[in-house]
């Protein structure tokens, strides 16, 4: 086989508060062909994660910075089309995270392969993958939502609130609220997604929509935003209420340090209790998830959306779209 011609996405400088189209570089690059023990991938989905914002800033968080000229990094998968490996076979789909490239050369033990008899391949970014998984830990394990709970939703059209809200209904919660974007957002958190009421946080106050909303306050809240929609969940909580802190994205692009919540004290009178969630300190439990995660995509009890963008050329312009809200369900590239 002669050695492939691939095109990378590489952080060609820091951005400044939102990025833009030229924080990345799109280069092409020669992939050398298997040595022992490796496997040769042609990625053909990509994830595109609101977190990698965090990794383009220099500094210490609990994931390594990217570095300035290299490589952007996701899960993705792909067909091996070359191995030097007796466990992995040529024709095999694999996960593994060297993404934001059209091939990957890897180790044999960064691949895991991917049963597509069971599930599509992009299942394994989506509704089997890791925006799935930290949805189902938020519901059960971090704010334990219970029969009869009250549970708000942010950042619910997207990849985690999609399914946070469907699980939440799941594990027994009476009535379940989402917040979105946008009126088309909010007829798909009803219609599609099986919310019983949408805010739309654009059409005004989250706190007043909330409280009109829930008017005897709710139980849980999963938080996937922050900033004002924490402070009016925290308003809204009732005593001894739960919340699981998953991320907080209307921050992620600020320039300036971002304001607490104002009503901090609630949580001593109310004896909240709000916890963050890391899904990469819970992976050991993400096989039994995709088990069962499996099982409910095909009786049709869980139901995923997804955003495509077409063409490793079009990744930041995807991730520009994640941050900004242009993606209902998870955002992929297919390549
Ligand atoms: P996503 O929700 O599919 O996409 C991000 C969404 O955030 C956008 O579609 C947009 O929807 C919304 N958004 C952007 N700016 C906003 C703002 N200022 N106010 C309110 N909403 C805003 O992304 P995801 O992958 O599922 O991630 C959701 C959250 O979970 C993120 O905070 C992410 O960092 C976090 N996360 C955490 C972990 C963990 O281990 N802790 C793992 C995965 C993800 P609208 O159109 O509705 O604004």
């Amino acid at each position: 086989m002669s050695m492939i011609v691939s095109r990378e996405v590489r952080l060609a400088s820091r951005p400044v508060g939102v990025p833009r189209p030229e924080n990345f570089e799109l280069v092409e690059t020669k992939v050398p062909e298997p040595g022992a023990g490796q496997i040769l991938v042609r990625n053909t989905w990509m994830s595109v994660d609101p977190y990698m914002r965090g990794r383009m800033d220099a500094g210490a968080s609990y994931v390594e910075p990217f570095g300035v000229g290299h490589v952007l990094e996701g899960h993705a998968v792909g067909e091996v089309i070359a191995s030097r490996s007796p466990g992995i076979p040529v024709g095999a789909t694999v996960i593994h995270f060297a993404g934001w490239r059209e091939h990957a050369l890897l180790d044999a033990a960064d691949a895991t392969v991917l049963d597509v008899s069971i599930a599509r391949p992009q299942d394994y970014l989506d509704g089997l993958g890791q925006t799935a998984f930290t949805a189902y830990l938020a519901v059960t394990e971090i704010a334990r939502v219970r029969a009869g709970d009250v549970v708000f939703v942010s950042g619910a059209a997207g990849a985690v609130g999609s399914v946070a809200g469907q699980l939440a209904k799941k594990f027994g919660a009476a009535r379940v609220i989402g917040s979105a974007g946008g009126p088309e957002k909010t007829r798909v958190l009803t219609e599609e997604f099986g919310f019983d009421v949408a805010i739309d946080y654009r059409a005004g106050s989250v706190a007043d929509q909330l409280a009109a909303a829930a008017p005897d306050g709710i139980d849980v809240y999963i938080d996937n935003v922050g900033g004002d929609h924490l402070e009016a969940a925290i308003g809204a909580l009732r005593m001894y209420g739960r919340a699981a802190l998953v991320g907080m994205i209307s921050g992620y692009n600020a320039t300036d340090p971002v304001p607490g919540p104002v009503n901090l004290y609630d949580i001593v009178v109310k004896q909240l209790t709000l916890r963050g969630l890391l899904v990469v300190e819970h992976l050991d439990r993400a096989p039994a998830y995709a088990a069962a995660a499996t099982r409910w995509l095909a009786d049709g009890s869980l139901w995923t959306k997804q955003t495509v963008f077409d063409g490793i050329e079009r990744a930041p312009e995807a991730f520009l779209g994640v941050l900004g809200g242009a993606n209902t369900g998870k955002m992929l590239v297919r390549l």
